[in-house]
């Protein structure tokens, strides 16, 4: 498992990838958040943890950016004491825990853990109504019949499939299926969403106008 550890405190991160690597993470260190952002956006890092007072962006800037180009990962956010209206736009942002600091290194092992610990789509099929996506075999089943999808149609269901019931946008969908380097005037996203639609039904993939598209959750479809 690896952690990207982005703290510009010398005495802090130090602690902080010491008291890692000793649980057997792989620790990458980032003193900035340009470079705390390029580590993530390398690939294989299963969890941030995130100091928000940082020497060139704000630590919410970098959760911002993460978000906007549809990076899940889990973000644990560091905050001194009291900066209560920063908790609040961290969780706007899509932080997924915090600690305020001086904190024990326990609890915070204790979050990542949490964070760490496999959710429900570990197995290699996602599900969401009667739809079924089998991420090792490339196999699409709607309603039981196994569905004939080309590698960016199934790239871009799975994205969906991973957000059931979430606002995805245009740009978001541009970059976890296409590359960071897409034209974000390109209408891609909704040509392959028109052939999703013609393969899956039309009532799969919701229209969210000025925002994106999303998939409806099981109970609403
Ligand atoms: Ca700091």
């Amino acid at each position: 498992m690896k952690i990207v550890v982005v703290e510009d405190e010398p005495r802090i991160a130090s602690f902080l990838s010491k008291g890692l690597k000793a649980e057997g993470y792989a620790v990458h260190h980032a003193m900035n958040g340009r470079d705390g952002l390029s580590l993530v956006m390398n690939g294989g890092v299963d969890l941030m943890v995130l100091d928000l007072g940082l020497p060139d962006m704000d630590g919410s800037e970098v959760l911002r950016k993460l978000r906007q180009v549809g990076e899940q990962l889990p973000v644990i956010i560091l905050t001194a004491r009291g900066e209560i209206a920063d908790r609040v736009e961290g969780l706007e942002l899509g932080a997924d825990d915090y600690m305020t600091k001086p904190f024990a290194f326990d609890e915070l092992l204790a979050r990542i853990r949490a964070r760490l610990r496999p959710r429900g789509d570990h197995g290699a099929v996602l599900r969401v109504g009667d739809l079924k996506l089998d991420t090792r075999t490339r196999r699409a089943i709607a309603a039981g019949q196994e569905v004939d999808l080309s590698a960016r149609e199934f790239a871009l269901l799975e994205t969906f499939m991973r957000h059931p019931g979430q606002v995805l946008s245009r740009a978001q969908l541009l970059s976890r299926v296409w590359g960071f380097d897409f034209d974000p005037g390109t209408n891609l996203v909704d040509v392959y969403v028109g052939y999703l639609r013609r393969k899956l039904g039309s009532g799969l993939l919701e229209t969210v106008r000025g925002s994106g598209y999303r998939l409806l959750a099981p109970a609403e479809s």
